[in-house]
């Protein structure tokens, strides 16, 4: 019997790019190989050489269409074999692989939006719903919009394979979040942008939308993030490392350094407002919603564990945020010997 192939690559539109897929009939016990697309219509190519290449990294079985069927998550490739340029996760090996040795892992906290036509779920023909407040993991059909979605997609990425941890729901009324991890840095951004496509995919089937947008709503409405949690050996092991992290991520032009590759739009929710730190002033702190990177209170009572940095963006590529915080913290690490 054959089976159906999902190639799943993420595309070139700017500033925030998108995810694509196709279908790929395979023979049985056929592995999926490289494959092309026309690169002229996803941001890639010009018309007149539009062939792009696609190179299989991973693979999942598909939750949606059940059975022997897969996901196939792919890097963009030019035909002379370099990478694309919107190929990020190229960018991300060198790095993870140099410093595999201090076992960085990440858990990112991916928020997310659902629209139905023009207006967030849960929001009226017009005029808004009552101000936050009651949204925020709450129960009942006055104050929770889509769960019926968002329980599917959780199912879905359960049956795909993937290192979920948690859902709930946010603090405006549609706004979700799911987190992935901890895992290493590959795996979490792969899965990740898996997890983004089944999302995407579970809600088309309920005629509802998921947007990434960090500041759907405009005014007084949270936005959306993806807080990203990240520790190595030494951090898991000792608070002195823990510390150094904190700090490397706030040297010299390192704060600006990562923000302004945290996701586009990422000044209009680093207001300082709505549990955000601003976007031009680094801190941290202990419990610190309102700091750029919190340590949890939970880790500096058993002085070890992970930081948690508040920054990124919900639209934040994750093979970017990932090699940032990879190069800057482990990186200062290694120089201290903290490994
Ligand atoms: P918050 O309290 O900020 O809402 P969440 O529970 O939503 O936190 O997310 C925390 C994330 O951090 C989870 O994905 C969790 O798996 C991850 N995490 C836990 N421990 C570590 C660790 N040592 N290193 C990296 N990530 C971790
Ligand atoms: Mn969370
Ligand atoms: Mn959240
Ligand atoms: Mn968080």
């Amino acid at each position: 019997m054959s089976y159906k192939a999902e190639y799943i690559w993420i595309d070139g539109t700017e500033p925030t790019a998108k995810l694509r897929s196709k279908t790929k009939i395979l023979a049985d016990g056929a592995e999926p190989p490289v494959w092309g697309f026309d690169g002229s219509s996803t941001n890639q190519a010009e018309g007149h050489a539009s062939d792009r290449v696609l190179k299989p990294v991973a693979s999942y079985p598909d939750p949606i269409r059940g059975g022997d069927d897969i996901l196939v998550l792919c890097e963009v490739f030019h035909i002379d074999d370099t990478p694309h340029e919107s190929n990020t996760r190229a960018l991300l090996r060198p790095l993870a692989e140099k410093y595999a040795g201090q076992e960085p892992i990440f858990g990112i906290e991916q928020e997310y939006t659902f629209f139905k036509g023009s207006r967030p779920l849960g929001f009226p023909e017009n005029g808004y719903p009552a101000p936050q407040g009651g949204y925020y993991c709450g129960v009942g059909a006055d104050e929770i919009h889509g769960r019926e979605i968002v329980e599917k997609h959780l199912d879905n990425c359960l049956a795909a394979g993937l290192g979920i941890s948690g859902i709930n729901a946010e603090v405006m009324p549609g706004q979700w979040e799911f987190q992935v991890g901890p895992l290493s840095p590959l795996e979490v951004a792969d899965q990740l942008w898996i997890a983004r496509w089944l999302l995407y995919r579970t809600a088309e089937d309920f005629g509802v939308s998921a947007t990434l947008d960090p500041k759907p709503a405009k005014g007084d409405w949270n936005g959306a993030g993806a807080h990203t949690n990240f520790s190595t050996k030494a951090m898991r092991e000792g608070y002195d490392a823990i510390i150094a992290a904190c700090e490397a991520l706030g040297k010299g032009d390192k704060p600006l350094e990562h923000v302004k590759n945290y996701g586009v739009g990422v000044e209009a929710r680093l207001t300082g407002a709505h549990e955000t730190a601003p976007w031009n002033e680094y801190s941290y702190g202990v419990s610190n919603r309102g700091a750029s990177v919190r340590i949890p209170w939970q880790v500096e009572v058993d002085k070890k564990g992970y930081i948690e940095d508040r920054r990124p963006n919900a639209n934040v590529d994750p093979y970017v945020v990932t090699r940032l915080m990879v190069d800057t913290v482990c990186t200062e690490l290694d120089a201290l010997d903290l490994v």
